[in-house]
């Protein structure tokens, strides 16, 4: 199993490898390298949508797009595997572009009021030409630009800082949104947050594992609350595993919600279902006549 042996070498830190096990390691990340290169892309890559629920009418108001790479020899990897390694070689624009293409047909399938969440990579803003893509392909679909969110990483923004403003500012002027994914984990300072055109922050789940027991971490979601108050962000958390994080977040003022306490992620045609049965849900019971 590549995808889990890459995660576990990489979790141990390269200073502590092993020379032997290094080497493995390296292979493993050519191997997924030359395996991404040859790829039918259009065949093997797919998304699969975790729904974004405000929890003030309990309705998912967006779904997230993630996605999942099936190849014939590797079988299935984790994005966390691969994105990195298509970022470093290259290949990830391609990569995007094919997925964006299915996100949004996706989500012209949706109701107008669920709006599509995308993971852009760093690459992905990196070019002067980045927004103008993107723009054109929401524009050619049809998909109402107000339905769009682009999640993009701190350490994504910082490695050019003005090339990411320029893009996210092009892509904000064309009606999309801008959310700042995994928020807390990089090492951007907190001024680059006050000077990007962000409508979003979402607060990673690696704080809200430990929200409900660990002080500390309960301190940073609600400073994270507070800041995103302030600087007049939706506050967007992910990674709500239980009935208690949800309450607890509820409490701080947070009412968007992410996370396998609500759903897991799930195909396309899961989410037609899953929205049908939220609308009957929703609808008031009939009263019996007396
Ligand atoms: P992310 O954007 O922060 O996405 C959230 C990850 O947390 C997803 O993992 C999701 O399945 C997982 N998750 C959601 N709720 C829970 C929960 O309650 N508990 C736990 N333990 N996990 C939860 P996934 O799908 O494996 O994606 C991992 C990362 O790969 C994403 O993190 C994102 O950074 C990247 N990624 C995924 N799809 C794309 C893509 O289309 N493009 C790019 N550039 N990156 C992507
Ligand atoms: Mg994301
Ligand atoms: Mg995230
Ligand atoms: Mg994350």
């Amino acid at each position: 199993d590549y995808a889990l042996y890459y995660a576990k070498a990489h979790s141990r830190g390269a200073a502590v490898l092993f020379t032997e096990e290094h080497e493995r390691l390296l292979r493993t990340q050519s191997v997924i390298e030359q395996a991404l290169r040859h790829a039918d892309l259009v065949q093997e890559l797919s998304l699969v949508f975790q729904p974004i629920v405000d929890i003030r009418c309990g309705r998912t108001v967006a779904f997230e797009a993630l996605a999942r790479w099936t190849n014939p020899e590797l079988g299935a990897v984790s994005p966390a595997v691969f994105v990195p390694i298509a970022e470093r070689s290259g290949l990830i624009t391609r990569i995007t572009a094919v997925l964006f293409a299915q996100a949004i047909a996706a989500a012209k399938a949706w109701p107008d009021r669920v709006a599509l969440s995308f993971n852009l990579s760093m690459a992905d803003i990196a070019s002067p030409q980045a927004a103008a893509g993107i723009v054109a392909a929401v524009r050619t679909s049809g998909l109402e630009s107000g339905r769009v969110i682009l999640e993009v990483t701190e350490t994504a923004l910082i490695q050019d800082v003005a090339q990411a403003q320029t893009t996210l500012e092009a892509l904000k002027a064309s009606g999309i949104a801008i959310a700042l994914d995994d928020f807390g984990t990089g090492y951007s300072s907190l001024s680059y947050v006050h000077r990007l055109p962000l409508d979003k922050l979402k607060i990673d789940r690696s704080f809200i594992s430990e929200v409900t027991t660990d002080p500390a971490s309960r301190d940073i979601v609600t400073s994270i609350v507070a800041l995103a108050r302030n600087l007049n962000l939706d506050c967007v958390v992910e990674g709500i595993e239980t009935a208690d994080q949800a309450r607890l977040l509820q409490s701080l003022g947070c009412v968007l919600m992410q996370g396998y306490h609500f759903h897991r992620p799930m195909g396309f045609s899961d989410t037609l279902r899953y929205l049908d049965a939220e609308v009957v849900r929703t609808v008031p019971p009939v009263q019996a006549v007396a």
